[in-house]
């Protein structure tokens, strides 16, 4: 790929996403937070105001052309050395993303603004957000993730909540955890809280992996992180260890064996991911391939997102009817 780019890098190799080609939105360091464990450095200004940081109409040009090269990608990132949300286009580039590409399209967020209707709104095409959450009280959010003034936490909960009832696709929610700080008895238990009430799709418990900014933070220990999942319940996993998500190659899933699934009956991302054994990311990643080629769309039933087969008769595409009796 060409390196000569100032607002696509990679492909790289993501815990979460597979390989993934980033967009980068903001300039470096332009956030809200300055996170104790932030690995881009720290934040001399913290910023609030939404405006076009970096100019929407060069972002979808360097994109446009990245994507011609073809390169073997699993997912189109949004992230950064800042928090996207504060381009006030974000919006307008993740809709012409989608009209790029099928792949999946992720935003890493710290998930402050999202009690802000117009950057919910702009999210709405994503496919996955990764929000984040590392605290629940203001003391410990303080502490953590050293916020702009105008920041309040239980605001940003609120929002985390709104946006799990609009929005359509994948949310999953990263605490990261710094030794002595958020893993304190009492602030997992608001945490645990917090995320019951948000129900995100997955919980991603991460601690620190590369050297922060300031030395003085440590990494809590492997094993604490895995007895931290238990309390977490069964949609936690945990990512923050070395070579806990291998790096993909290109997607390996059967699509006949995906296609034969929605034959027999409409499913959402998650029944189909836990019916084939497949991960989640592999399983969106095949959809999206598969309903640009026509052989699958999807509909919305009770807020969820199904997706079904469509049968070809005499050459014409016509829709698995089915659906209707198997989701009684
Ligand atoms: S939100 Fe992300 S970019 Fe901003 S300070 Fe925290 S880790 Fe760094």
């Amino acid at each position: 790929m060409n390196s000569g780019r100032s607002y696509i890098f990679g492909p790289v190799p993501s815990r979460r996403l597979g390989r993934s080609l980033g967009v980068d939105v903001i300039p470096h360091k332009l956030c809200n937070l300055d996170c104790v464990y932030c690995e881009v450095g720290p934040t001399d200004k913290r910023a609030m105001r939404r405006q076009e940081y970096c100019p929407a109409d060069g972002i979808i040009a360097e994109l446009k052309e990245a994507l011609a090269e073809q390169p073997e990608i699993d997912t189109i990132t949004f992230s950064g050395a800042g928090e996207p949300t504060l381009n006030s286009k974000l919006g307008e580039i993740i809709h012409a993303t989608k009209g790029l590409s099928a792949l999946p399209v992720a935003v890493l967020t710290n998930g402050t603004l999202l009690y802000l209707e117009a950057v919910r709104n702009d999210l709405k095409e994503a496919d996955i957000v990764l929000p984040s959450l590392d605290a629940v009280s203001s003391r410990m959010f303080g502490m953590v993730n050293r916020p702009h003034p105008a920041l309040q936490i239980e605001t940003i909960i609120e929002g985390l909540k709104t946006f799990r009832k609009e929005f359509h696709g994948q949310i999953w929610l990263e605490i990261l955890f710094v030794k002595g700080l958020n893993d304190e008895r009492s602030e997992v238990e608001r945490l645990r809280r917090a995320v019951r009430e948000i129900q995100p799709d997955k919980v991603q418990l991460n601690t620190i992996i590369r050297p922060p900014t300031n030395a003085v933070f440590e990494p809590v220990a492997e094993k604490e992180l895995f007895r931290l999942r238990e309390l977490f319940g069964e949609t936690c996993e945990v990512i923050g260890v070395s070579g806990a998500r291998p790096v993909t190659a290109q997607h390996r899933v059967n699509h006949e064996e995906i296609l034969a699934a929605l034959h027999r009956r409409a499913m959402t991302l998650d029944e189909l991911a836990r019916a084939l054994g497949l991960s989640h990311l592999d399983v969106l990643i095949s959809l999206g391939i598969m309903e640009e080629e026509g052989l699958i769309d999807s509909f919305f039933y009770y807020d969820r997102k199904h997706y079904r087969a469509i049968e070809e008769q005499e050459g014409n595409p016509v829709r698995n009817m089915s659906f209707k009796i198997h989701l009684n």
